[in-house]
């Protein structure tokens, strides 16, 4: 039995799966509370990015959890950024001199719950369907709703790390008795998803002859499966990026007023002649282009900046809950994944000084969250007019996502 701190982690997520995984195994006794259900029982409920642009950032912290193998498993490989131009024509940009400088793709829902699975296996314990509503700081107890029961049970926590995402309920309890300076910056463009099927799930109607040849010839992807596919047009773009059974998730920025704007497109006939006029070549790629969009949310995007990440030695926030990003250098799940093992390597050889570990844990992480943010947002602005650049402008500008 370990004589350290026992852990409570409010967030089962990505960073909160894998810093659960990280303190188990190395003999820390770790609680986590997640308010979702368990995902190997009625499936993910993401609702968000399908699928992530994995680095060597957050590699590192999969490997250190042994997890190099399964995620590999599950991952594409992208090699550069495939550009489609207006007129239609598409040039790979690499990443790297080879294919040991590349990223990849993985399914938000498999990863979560691949980090769940390690989580436990390290000895965790984690409770599902319990959210967090508020925290008595002085009686070192927690709130939670559970959301099978509809009943508010309390849990003592004496440690608690809050990794419960960018709306983080834990940063709200923090911020009633110490304010932490919390500051959103909206970023004033949303994010639709849409999506390339796999080439055996085409409707039969919607398959080119060209699409059929790749079909028969055993392709899964209609595009190229190695690449982060992107169609820049100035103030909005198109991002796709590969998932492993063949399909693509694509998304679509775009401002959330003027023209075009998400206020501007939206009757199937306005969504028609959007994508015709912009992305023609990837319509027949799209055959619920329509359905999708009319379906599918807009998600929200901006920057969240706190002046203080903890609260002395009780509390600290890591992930999106101390320092959501725009999503235009692909980074935000990769600096949580550098959050958890940085957090990890303190606790492990200072634990007893609570508050001193979280401070320097702050002092570390605080200058690359907050560059890291910096440049996605001015990544964001140079892909914006990066359309009208000459080329070597607009090669500089995607060579950086
Ligand atoms: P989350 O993933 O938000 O997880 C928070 C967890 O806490 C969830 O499981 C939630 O259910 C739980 N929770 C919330 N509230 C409570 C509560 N009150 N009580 C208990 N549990 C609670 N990053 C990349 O690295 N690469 C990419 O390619 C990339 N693409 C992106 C694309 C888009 C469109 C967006 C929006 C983001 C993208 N990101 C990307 C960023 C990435 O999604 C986040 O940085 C990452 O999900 C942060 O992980 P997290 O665990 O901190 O928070």
């Amino acid at each position: 039995m370990s004589s350290r701190a026992p852990i409570t982690i409010i967030g089962a997520g990505l960073v909160g799966a894998l810093l659960g995984t990280l303190l188990a195994q190395r003999g820390f006794a770790v609680e986590l509370f997640e308010r979702r259900a368990d995902p190997r029982k009625i499936g993910y409920l993401g609702g968000r990015s399908i699928n992530l642009a994995l680095a060597e950032r957050g590699m590192h912290g999969l490997r250190l959890a042994g997890l190099t193998a399964s995620v590999m498993d599950k991952a594409v490989m992208m090699r550069g950024r495939m550009v489609h131009a207006l007129d239609g024509h598409s040039e790979l940009l690499r990443y790297g001199r080879d294919d040991s400088e590349v990223i990849w793709s993985i399914n938000r829902g498999q990863l979560n719950t691949l980090l769940i699975e390690a989580a436990e296996a390290a000895g965790a314990k984690i409770h599902f369907g319990q959210r967090l509503e508020s925290v008595d700081f002085d009686r070192s107890t927690l709130r939670m709703f559970d959301e099978t029961s509809a009943e508010i049970r309390e849990h003592e926590a004496v440690v608690m790390l809050g990794t419960d995402g960018a709306g983080s309920a834990l940063r709200a309890a923090i911020n009633a008795v110490t304010p932490l300076g919390e500051r959103f910056e909206p970023l004033g463009h949303g994010y639709k998803e849409l999506e390339i099927p796999a080439l055996g799930d085409f409707p039969p109607s919607a398959l080119s002859p060209e699409l059929t040849d790749k079909r028969d010839a055993g392709e899964r992807f209609a595009i190229e499966r190695n690449a982060l596919h992107i169609w820049p047009r100035g103030h909005y773009m198109c991002i796709a990026l590969p998932n492993a059974e063949g399909s693509f998730t694509v998304t679509l920025f775009l401002p959330n007023s003027g023209d075009p704007s998400f206020a501007t497109i939206v009757s199937p006939a306005q969504v028609a002649d959007f994508f015709a006029r912009d992305f023609a070549d990837a319509v027949p790629l799209m055959p619920s282009l329509i359905e999708d969009f009319t379906q599918n949310p807009v998600g929200v995007l901006g920057t969240l900046h706190l002046d203080r990440w903890h609260l002395d030695g009780r509390a600290l926030l890591l992930g999106d809950a101390a320092h959501a990003i725009v999503p235009f250098h692909g980074q935000g799940m990769n600096c949580g994944f550098e959050d958890a093992v940085e957090l990890a390597d303190l606790l492990e050889t200072g634990s007893h000084d609570m508050a001193g570990v979280f401070a320097e844990f702050e002092s570390r992480r605080r200058p690359n969250a907050e560059a890291i943010a910096a440049m996605a947002l001015e990544n964001y602005i140079e892909m914006r007019d990066s359309v009208a650049a000459p080329d070597f402008l607009l090669r500089r500008s995607l060579e950086r996502i």
